[in-house]
């Protein structure tokens, strides 16, 4: 077993950079870890390849859960402001990349969001970061989905939110049932988009539209 001492030697000029790394306290205990589950794989964790493994590995999954750390209704909270635009507002295609709390595997695809406004609108580049804040994290799409809406209709309060999740999950692909193409799409509504099948028709058509 490496001494934290040895993984101090891993960081550095021809190390791992420390900014890829979140928290080097965590990130050793981590690496620690990752290295005991490649020896119980059958690996040998020493050879020159695998060294730096353990600990970039840590830096990784650090990044990926970095979610925990944020907090995405503070975050729109501080991007609302007063308009008096009344139509749909609509960010399509928002890349995302989560992972399966089951397996902790990727599953990735594309999120669409809308909302209706009610006096208040918000910085549209603020929809995909609460994206990404909720999608590292582990997760299941269907959780994911739900809370995305309820963080926008929470902090805008508008007439009604609207988010669709497209994504293909490893877990299945790479294991599992392995089915290599199948998407699961997950959507949740509130307001307009729950009450009226006009409104949230024309959601799904300008997402579907390309
Ligand atoms: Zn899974």
């Amino acid at each position: 077993m490496k001494s934290a001492t040895d993984m101090d030697e891993l960081t550095g000029e021809d190390g791992i950079p420390l900014e890829e790394i979140y928290n080097m306290h965590h990130a050793k205990n981590i690496a620690k870890n990752y290295k005991e589950i490649i020896e119980a794989v059958g690996e040998d964790a020493s050879r020159e390849g695998l060294l730096k493994t353990p600990l970039r590995a840590a830096g990784s999954i650090q990044f990926l859960t970095q979610g925990y750390k944020l907090n995405p209704e503070a975050m729109l909270r501080k991007a609302i402001f007063r308009e008096n635009y009344s139509q749909m507002v609509i960010v399509k295609d928002i890349e995302l990349y989560s992972l399966c709390e089951h397996h902790m595997l990727p599953f990735f695809g594309k999120a669409h969001v809308a909302y209706i406004p009610d006096g208040k609108v918000v910085g549209l580049s603020k929809i995909p970061r609460i994206v990404d804040a909720y999608a590292r994290r582990l997760q299941i799409q269907e959780r994911l989905t739900d809370q995305i809406r309820d963080c926008i209709q929470n902090t805008l309060s508008p007439l009604g939110v609207a988010v669709v999740i497209e994504a293909q999950h490893l877990c299945m692909q790479m294991r599992g049932v392995q089915k290599q193409h199948s998407i699961t799409t997950t959507s949740a509504f509130t307001g307009e988009f729950l009450k009226n099948e006009k409104t949230r028709q024309e959601f799904i058509s300008l997402v579907k539209s390309r």
